[in-house]
C-alpha cells in the first residue's frame, strides 16, 4: 500500500467540511504492538500533517488515541472510538483521519455504524488509500466493501490459528499449565507428581469425597485435619517449585470434576455461551462442558489417580448433590430487604441473607469464608432487627421535611448552574462581536492596500476560528449537565414525600418494591459486631456519599454474650442476698433497664431462677459431692464439667446417653453420673461444642464423637 500525497484540491471538500474539526483516529490493538510497531503509530500520528495539506488549519485538527493498547472487537471498551461517534453527531467534525479506514472499527456493526453516522453529518472519510464521501454512492459502497474484507480478514486469521490449535488437540497434544498432581515430563508429556506426599494427597482428596459425600464435606474434613494441597505454580519466581495452600472450594470443584484425574484428555471444556456474558465483564459466560459433549475425549491418555468408573460415580454424585440444592428451591428474594447491600466490617465480605429451619426467620451472615474455606462464620444477626433500623432511618429521609430540604439543596446547584450559564454566554456573545467587529474592519479597508486586507482577513479568520471552538466546547458543557427538576416534578416529589409512610406499610406493597426504594437511597451497609456481645455497630452510606452512623441491638442466644453481662450478675446476687425472691429480682432487673439475651421479653420469675441455678449459685452443693473418694482421678460430677465447658447441663447428659463420653453411675451419690475426661478429653469435648453441621451432612464427624480409649479399664 503506497501513501499517496491527497491534494488540495479534491472536489470532494467543501466548505463546510472545512469549517468543521479535522479528527485522526489513532489505536494499536495491544501494549505490545504499541511497542513493537512504534513505526505504525508514528505514521498515524503523521496523519495530521496529511489534514493540514488537505486544508484544515493545524489547531483544528483533534487527535484521539485514547484506544492505543486496547484491543476490541466492538466498540465496548473503547472510548476513543465512541468519543469519534459523539463528536461526529454533534456536528463537529469535517474529515475523520486513520491509517486504515475499515480498521478504525473492528467489526462490522462498528464500522457500518460510523459510515451511516458520517453520512448523516456529511463527514469525510480519509486513509492511506484516498479520500471518500460516504454521501456518495460509489464511494459508500467502496467503504462497505473494505469493511467486509477487514472482517473477513480477521475471520480467516483466527480460523488459521483455531485450525492449527484443533489438529494438535486430535491428537491430544496440545497441553496447558499441568493440573494439580501432575508435572511435564522431559518428554513435554503430563506425568505424576513425582513427590509421594502429593500423590497421596490426591488420593486422600478422592477417598475423603466419597466418604463425606459432598464438596462441603470435602472441605470440612481437609480444614479440620489441617490437609492443604499441593501447587506447584505457573508463573512468579517461585515457578514449578511445590507449595502447600489451605484448601478452597474453588479448587476443589475444579479437581474433582477434571477428567485428566481418570486419565482422560479433553479438549474444549470451557467454552464461551454469548447469551450468558455481561458486558464489560471479560470472565463472564464462560461454562464447563461435560467431558462427553466436549470435542476431543482421549480415554488413557495420562496416567490417572482414579479409574473412569469412579471418575463417573463422582460426577454422579456431585450431580446429585446439585439437584437436591435445586430441589430445595430457587434463594427466596422475599424477605430479605437488605441483601446485596450489606458488608461485614471485619473482613469487608458481603453478608448473605440465610432462613433457618422451615420458618421465616431471617439472619444476616458473614459465610463466605464458611463456604469456601471451611471457616467458623464470621458474624451474624438477626435480620428483622437490621431491616428495621434501616426501613426506619429511610422514611425519615423521605419525611416531607427532609425532602424540603433536599430540594433546597437542588435550587443552590440550579442557582450555581445559572451563573455557568450566564457566564458561558458572556463569553459567547464577546466571541461573536470580535468576529464581527473583525469582518467590519475588513470591510471598511480599501481594495487596493493589499497588505493591510490580507492582514486583516487573517484576524477576521482567527476570531471566526475562535467563536466556532467556544461553541463547540459550550456544546459539550450543555451535553455533561444533568437534567433539571421543572416545577411540576418538584411539587410532585413533595407531594408523594407526604404518602411514602402509607405506600410503606400498604398491604400489596411487594418486598421488591421496598428493596427499590432502599437501594435508591442507600448504596452500602456495613455490619460490624463487638466481639461476640449484642452491640452491632451499623454505618450507612447513603447515595451521594454521606455516611451515618446506628447502634442497634441484637438478640443473642446466651446471658455471657450480654456486654452487661458481669453487672447482671452482680446485681442478680445483691437482690438475692437482700432477700428478694425469684419473681421480686425479674421485677427489679426490668426496671433497671437490664434485658435477657433473646430481647423478646421481660425477664420473668423463672428465668432468673434458670439464670441463678445455671450460674452454680444454688446454694450449699450436697455433701457428698464434696467428700472425697467418690471419685477416680480425672473424673468430675457432670454438672461440674457442664460448667468446665461451658455447655448446658442437658447436653452433656445426652452425649452420656449416646455414649460420647466415659461415664459411670456413683454409688451412694443419688444416682449422679461422674464422666471421666482428662485434658485430652476435654479439648476435644470443647472441639464437639464448637462444631457446627452441615447440609447435606448432619452427622458429626466420628473422631470428635469417640471417647478416647481410658487407661486406667474402669468404664
Ligand atoms: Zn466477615
Amino acid at each position: 500500500m503506497t501513501e499517496q500525497p491527497l491534494t488540495a484540491l479534491s472536489p470532494k471538500i467543501r466548505d463546510h467540511h472545512l469549517a468543521r474539526q479535522a479528527l485522526v483516529y489513532v489505536r494499536q490493538s495491544t501494549p505490545q504492538q504499541v511497542l513493537e510497531h512504534g513505526e505504525s503509530t508514528a505514521r498515524q500520528y503523521a496523519l495530521v500533517d496529511r489534514a493540514v495539506a488537505l486544508g484544515w488549519p493545524r489547531d483544528r485538527v483533534q487527535v484521539i488515541d485514547e484506544d492505543q493498547g486496547h484491543s476490541g472487537q466492538s466498540a465496548a471498551g473503547r472510548p476513543g472510538f465512541q468519543r469519534l461517534l459523539v463528536e461526529v453527531s454533534l456536528d463537529h467534525v469535517g474529515l475523520v483521519l486513520g491509517l486504515e479506514m475499515s480498521r478504525l472499527a473492528r467489526s462490522c456493526k462498528d464500522w457500518h455504524q460510523l459510515l451511516e453516522v458520517c453520512a448523516v453529518f456529511r463527514t469525510l472519510l480519509a486513509d492511506a488509500d484516498g479520500l471518500y464521501d460516504p454521501v456518495d454512492y460509489n464511494d459508500r459502497l467502496l467503504l462497505g466493501l473494505k469493511g467486509t474484507m477487514s472482517e473477513a480478514e480477521l475471520h480467516i486469521l483466527k480460523g488459521r490459528l483455531l485450525e492449527g490449535k484443533r489438529n494438535k488437540a486430535r491428537r491430544g497434544e496440545l497441553l496447558n499449565h499441568p493440573p494439580i498432581g501432575y508435572v511435564r515430563g522431559p518428554d513435554g508429556d503430563y506425568q505424576l507428581d513425582p513427590d509421594e506426599q502429593v500423590q497421596n494427597v490426591l488420593r486422600l482428596i478422592f477417598d475423603s469425597f466419597e466418604r463425606e459425600g459432598s464438596l462441603h464435606g470435602l472441605l470440612r474434613y481437609l480444614k479440620a485435619h489441617d490437609i492443604q494441597l499441593p501447587v506447584r505454580p505457573h508463573g512468579g519466581p517461585n515457578r514449578g517449585q511445590l507449595e502447600w495452600r489451605r484448601p478452597n472450594r474453588m479448587t476443589l470443584q475444579n479437581l474433582l470434576h477434571h477428567p485428566i484425574y481418570a486419565g482422560a484428555y479433553c479438549w474444549g471444556r470451557r467454552v464461551l455461551d454469548p447469551r450468558r456474558q455481561q458486558p464489560g465483564k471479560r470472565s463472564t459466560g464462560r461454562t464447563v462442558q461435560r467431558p462427553e459433549d466436549c470435542e476431543v475425549l482421549i480415554r488413557d491418555r495420562f496416567p490417572g489417580y482414579i479409574t473412569w468408573e469412579r471418575f463417573e460415580r463422582i460426577q454422579q454424585r456431585l450431580a446429585n448433590n446439585r439437584a437436591a440444592v435445586a430441589a430445595l428451591g430457587a434463594p427466596r428474594e422475599g424477605p430479605a430487604l437488605l441483601s446485596g447491600l450489606l458488608v461485614c466490617g471485619r473482613c469487608g465480605r458481603r453478608l448473605m441473607p440465610a432462613y433457618s429451619g422451615r420458618s421465616e426467620h431471617l439472619r444476616y451472615t458473614c459465610g463466605r469464608a464458611m463456604l469456601d474455606y471451611a471457616e467458623p462464620v464470621c458474624l451474624g444477626l438477626s435480620g428483622q432487627v437490621l431491616d428495621t433500623l434501616v426501613a426506619e432511618q429511610v422514611l425519615a429521609a423521605l419525611e416531607p421535611a427532609a425532602v424540603e430540604l433536599s430540594l433546597a439543596a437542588e435550587a443552590d446547584l440550579r442557582a450555581e448552574r445559572q451563573q455557568l450559564e450566564a457566564h458561558w454566554q458572556q463569553r459567547l456573545e464577546r466571541a461573536r462581536y470580535e468576529a464581527d467587529r473583525a469582518r467590519r474592519q475588513h470591510a471598511a479597508v480599501e481594495p487596493e492596500n493589499r497588505l493591510v486586507a490580507r492582514e486583516l482577513e487573517r484576524r477576521w479568520e482567527t476570531a471566526l476560528q475562535e467563536q466556532r471552538k467556544l461553541e463547540e466546547d459550550y456544546h459539550r458543557f450543555q451535553r455533561q449537565q444533568p437534567a433539571e427538576l421543572s416545577a411540576a416534578q418538584r411539587s410532585a416529589i413533595l407531594r408523594l414525600s407526604q404518602d411514602v409512610p402509607q405506600i410503606w406499610q400498604a398491604a400489596g406493597m411487594r418486598v421488591q418494591d421496598r428493596q427499590e426504594i432502599v437501594r435508591l437511597l442507600v448504596e452500602r451497609i456495613t455490619v460490624d459486631v463487638a466481639g461476640e456481645s449484642e452491640q452491632v455497630e451499623v454505618k450507612l452510606q447513603w447515595a451521594g456519599g454521606f455516611v451515618s452512623e446506628h447502634r442497634l441491638i441484637r438478640p443473642v442466644s446466651r446471658y455471657a454474650q450480654l456486654a452487661d453481662y458481669p453487672r447482671l450478675c452482680e446485681r442478680v446476687e445483691e437482690l438475692r442476698q437482700a432477700g428478694c425472691s425469684f419473681a421480686q429480682v425479674a421485677e427489679h432487673l426490668n426496671a433497671e433497664g437490664f434485658h435477657p439475651p433473646k430481647r423478646t421479653a421481660r425477664f420473668t420469675g423463672s428465668m432468673v431462677g434458670r439464670l441463678w441455678s445455671g450460674r452454680g449459685l444454688h446454694g450449699p452443693r450436697p455433701a457428698f459431692m464434696a467428700e472425697a473418694g467418690l471419685l477416680q482421678e480425672h473424673e468430675f460430677w457432670l454438672t461440674d464439667l457442664a460448667r468446665q465447658l461451658e455447655l448446658p447441663v442437658a447436653t452433656l447428659h445426652r452425649w452420656q446417653r449416646v455414649g460420647w463420653v466415659h461415664s459411670r453411675k456413683v454409688e451412694g451419690a443419688g444416682g449422679r453420673w461422674a464422666i471421666w475426661a482428662d485434658a485430652e478429653e476435654r479439648t476435644r469435648l470443647r472441639r464437639l461444642r464448637r462444631y457446627r453441621r452441615h447440609w447435606p451432612d448432619p452427622r458429626y464427624p466420628a473422631d470428635l464423637t469417640t471417647p478416647k480409649l481410658r487407661e486406667n479399664t474402669q468404664k
